[in-house]
């Protein structure tokens, strides 16, 4: 269907009806299969084992299959997956090249490892890292390069490969938004040094809190699962400063129940972006990021990308607009980690101008696995209606 601005009627912020009087949350967390569930935890807690126990590994053999790698560690959630990596690497007294455009774990965990965050561009269409400035970023005294799979859409994952190689680091994924998602068939997971996933309730797989890291490297799996329990082999006789990063039984069970349904999940989300991206397609200045042909993203989230100037408006009115419509969104990511406070202090700073550019523009829009069709053109039938008076909306 052809975009008939002319026709399209007010929106709610021009006192037009709001599309969803009662309100359309971010995200909705849909724990699926409670009869399971609900037996697992009677395990649990009729073994009397909450941590430690038979759950967690069980966790780690059903993702090592369905990611195809040899190696699978639980851990407490993404943040101390990626800690426990990057201690493993070694970046402690180094320089860790990373994205700007990520949430800010990414760079918090190389912080707490030891390492200082050096920030490199995305791609303007992928929003992903770009491999010619992680390249340019590359320096002596850096001991590992980071990089995210941005709401769930591959990396440049051969090319990033070749810069690392080249470079002799270690090439670490924050893989917080990719369980499920494929590069050319392969399953994100089994790609660089280790791949770290989340598994909290924002993400697509939950275990409300959770982190599962992948790897290929029987050692790196190693010093993660000591490093996991605060460096103890068993004996009490730490071989180095771990955390406490377990996941505990009951965790590990609704991650089990969560995993389970995670294809068809992706296949609905997949079915939900299409149908949004045909209804607006056309309209001036909104667009998604790109996916190669040949790559699934898990859609973890739903962020479009504006042309304020063809848009007519630019990301914080159109957060505005939707709001009046009841319409809940977030501004993933701004600001990027280079601007926030945290990272005031870096020693070296790049500029990052593409990056700067990206934060201003994107929006993301509600979007969870058992929506249903219906909601997301309500969503989008809004952006076309706000475009279609947003020279009228407040500036
Ligand atoms: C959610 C998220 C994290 C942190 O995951 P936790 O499991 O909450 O530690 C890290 N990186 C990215 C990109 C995320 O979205």
């Amino acid at each position: 269907m052809a975009v008939t601005t002319g026709e399209a009627g007010l929106p709610a912020a021009l006192g037009g009806t709001a599309a969803f009087p009662e309100g359309l949350p971010l995200t909705r967390v849909e724990v699926p299969d409670r009869e399971e569930l609900t037996r697992r935890f009677d395990a649990v807690l009729d073994s009397g084992q909450l941590t430690n126990g038979t759950t967690v590994r069980e966790l780690e053999e059903a993702a090592a299959e369905f990611l195809d790698v040899p190696h699978v560690v639980a851990v407490a959630n993404c943040t101390s997956g990626l800690m426990l990596a990057l201690q493993a690497f070694g970046v402690a007294g180094t320089r860790v090249v990373m994205p700007s455009f990520t949430f800010s774990a990414t760079a918090h965990a190389a912080h707490w490892a030891g390492g200082t965050p050096v920030f490199a561009e995305i791609e303007r269409d992928t929003l992903t890292l770009d491999p010619a400035d992680a390249e340019a970023a590359l320096a002596p005294g850096v001991g590992a390069l980071m990089a995210t799979h941005v709401y769930g859409t591959p990396c440049r994952v051969e090319e990033l490969q070749k810069i690392a190689d080249e470079a002799g680091v270690p090439l670490l994924y924050d893989a917080a938004h990719g369980l499920g998602s494929r590069r050319a068939g392969r399953p994100i997971g089994g790609f660089g040094s280790a791949e770290v996933f989340s598994l909290s309730p924002t993400k697509v797989v939950v275990a409300a809190e959770g982190g599962l890291v992948a790897t290929h490297d029987e050692a790196l799996a190693e010093a993660v699962r000591l490093g996991r329990g605060y460096g103890n082999p068993g004996d009490y006789d730490c071989v180095f400063p771990g955390l406490n990063a377990r996941m505990s039984e009951l965790h590990a069970a609704l991650a089990l129940v969560s995993l389970r349904s995670l294809p068809e999940r992706i296949a609905h989300r997949t079915a939900l972006v299409g149908a949004f991206a045909s209804r607006v397609q056309g309209l001036p200045g909104l667009r998604l990021p790109a996916l190669a042909p040949e790559d699934t993203s898990t859609w973890k989230d739903l962020t479009l990308i504006l042309d304020a100037e063809a848009f007519g408006c630019g990301a914080v009115a159109l957060a505005d607009a939707l709001k009046a419509e009841g319409i809940d969104s977030r501004r993933y990511f701004h600001p990027a980690v280079h601007r926030q406070k945290a990272y005031a202090d870096l020693p070296e700073k790049r500029e990052l101008p593409v990056t700067d550019e990206m934060a201003e523009l994107v929006l993301t829009v509600p979007l969870w696995s058992h929506m249903d069709e219906a909601t997301i053109l309500k969503v989008a039938d809004a952006a076309i209606r706000i475009q279609a008076h947003a020279d009228q909306l407040p500036k």
